[in-house]
């Protein structure tokens, strides 16, 4: 290894240091990036406030990788507590501990951005070359549907009992073993995760990554960035240690994703109108069953199969996607069950249960603008995420139409993670939805892929960057991350965002 990766119990005094880029976050956007910098001879510095861990760390102790590796310790929320959010906080971002997932951005949402977003050359033809790249890296290939776990096998009987769409999903592993512990890092090393994948490649040529370090600010003079000021963190506790690192890069990358993007921008004092703005969740809504044949849902391959038979309801409604999350017993706990002997009665049966998710694709319809990161008072980020009525209409018919992908597959009972619960035992109960609210705080809602929040756009009025991800009003200083896109997209967000980083390295370089 050329190159060099530090820690921070290593960093006991303050440094300064020069480099050609400065990228903040080593995730999905990051990494790719940081490769192909690499790559083209440049120096390249990659800070990341997550820990840096590897298989050996990886021994799917639940209640210990919450705290490792998420964000908040896996305690985010929306301001109103409303909606959990699960994103990564680790060498590799979230590609750490995401399920896998892997689609090409859909053709009918770069449409979308050319004809409502005056998005020009992001189309699937420029893009090709990318994508090939990416999934020839990262063994990104269709799952057997002979593989399939349980879990997944009840969204494919289901759908195919109903007449509707699903296909096995493509997956991002080498060597997949169907443990079911992506969510907590692969313990063999098969998910080709970024820390094992492009960071690696990249270290391999030279590459410098401070691990628990996080960006607090640019530095921005006359329209440059002039230096990343960072505070080392502890690993323990997370806060900071008090030794700090100065980088003073020619080129600035923020790549800390969604949500932590935007709050880094503002921290900087580059509060221009949109930062913050447009955030999309894909939110989320579960529904359980219990089966009385085993189902084991915290084993095997996750997320296997998806269906888009809903993606389209026409252009008033919101669109929604069905997938088969795993289910392990502290994800249970933090996005469905309820309290008390209702969660007693949930959390002992889960052997049984089947737990099938419906992903909502917002920011395409013109009145919806999403949520918002902002900063409070001590300069804590704060989102804020309101269920309108069009989301709120969309969470009862997926609601619906996975209680009946339940029943056409031999569910026993169907739940409603509403507070307090709906039971459901036979399709005619599915009227009893009917009765039940849809929105805020009043049943479980979550998410795992944040976008949004520095949109691209040719306008500076109504994005924070242009089309190549330079920011409107700082010459040396790109974003890239999920934090670009100007809507979500109706799929799983990691390839679009390997593509879009492997698309960025010879505009970034080009700026050294
Ligand atoms: C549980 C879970 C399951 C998922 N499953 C899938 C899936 O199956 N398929 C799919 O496509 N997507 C999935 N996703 C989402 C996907 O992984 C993310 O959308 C993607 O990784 C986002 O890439 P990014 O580069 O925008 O940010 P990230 O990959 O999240 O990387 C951002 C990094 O920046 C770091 N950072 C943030 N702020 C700072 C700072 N100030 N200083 C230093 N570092 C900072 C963070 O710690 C993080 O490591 C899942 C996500 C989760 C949480
Ligand atoms: S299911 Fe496969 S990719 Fe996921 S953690 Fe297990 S071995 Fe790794």
């Amino acid at each position: 290894m050329k190159g060099s990766l530090t820690i921070g119990a290593d960093l006991t005094r303050d440094v300064e240091v020069t480099c050609d880029v400065c990228i903040v976050g080593s995730g999905a956007g990051g990494a790719v990036l940081a490769a192909g910098l690499v790559e083209r001879g440049l120096k390249v510095v990659v800070l990341e406030e997550g820990g840096y861990f590897t298989r050996a760390d990886f021994d799917g102790d639940e209640a210990k990788v919450f705290p490792m590796m998420y964000q908040d310790r896996g305690t985010r929320t929306s301001a109103d507590i409303a909606i959990t959010v699960l994103q990564g906080r680790t060498v590799g971002g979230s590609t750490t501990i995401n399920w896998t997932t892997c689609f090409r951005t859909p053709d009918r949402i770069l449409e979308h951005w050319r004809s409502v977003h005056g998005i020009e050359g992001w189309d699937a033809q420029t893009l090709g070359p990318h994508f090939d790249a990416v999934e020839e890296r990262l063994g990104i290939h269709t799952w057997p549907i002979e593989r399939i776990n349980a879990n997944n096998d009840v969204l494919w009987q289901g759908c195919k009992a109903l007449g509707w769409e699903a296909k096995p999903l493509r997956r991002n592993v080498r060597g997949c073993t169907d443990s079911g512990y992506c969510g907590m890092g692969c313990p063999v090393g098969a998910k080709q995760s970024m820390h094992r994948t492009y960071i690696q490649d990249a270290l391999d040529l030279g590459l410098t990554v401070h691990a628990d370090v996080r960006a607090d600010r640019f530095e921005v003079d006359g329209g440059r960035v002039v230096a990343v000021h960072e505070s080392v963190l502890d690993r323990d506790d997370g806060r900071p240690t008090g030794v700090k690192v100065i980088v003073r890069p020619k080129v600035a990358v923020s790549s800390c994703g969604a949500i932590n993007g935007p709050a880094l921008l503002l921290r900087s004092g580059l509060d221009r109108a949109p930062v913050g703005r447009r955030t999309f969740l894909h939110p989320v809504i579960a529904v359980p069953a219990i089966y009385e044949r085993t189902i084991n849902p915290f084993f095997g391959a996750p997320q296997s199969v998806g269906s888009h038979h809903f993606i389209d309801r026409g252009p008033d409604k919101v669109g929604f996607f069905l997938e088969a999350p795993p289910i392990h017993p502290v994800l249970a706990s933090l996005a469905f069950a309820g309290f008390g002997m209702e969660s007693y009665e949930f959390m002992s049966r889960l052997p049984h249960l089947s737990a099938q998710l419906a992903l909502h694709v917002d920011g395409l319809l013109p009145e919806d603008d999403g949520g918002t990161v902002s900063l409070r008072s001590d300069g804590r980020l704060k989102i804020d995420y309101p269920v309108r009525p069009f989301l709120a209409e969309a969470m009862h018919a997926s609601h619906k139409a996975l209680t009946e992908i339940h029943f056409a597959a031999g569910a026993d009972q169907v739940t409603s993670l509403h507070h307090p619960m709906t039971r459901m035992e036979s399709k005619a109960d599915i009227a009893k939805l009917d009765e039940r609210k849809y929105g805020s705080l009043e049943h479980q809602i979550f998410t795992a892929h944040q976008m949004g929040g520095c949109a691209m756009g040719p306008d500076p009025a109504t994005s924070v960057v242009d089309v190549d991800l330079r920011h409107h009003d700082v010459a040396n200083l790109f974003v890239v991350d999920g934090s670009v896109f100007p809507t979500s997209l109706g799929v799983n967000p990691s390839e679009t965002i390997y593509g879009m980083a492997h698309k960025a390295r010879d505009t970034v370089a080009s700026a050294v």
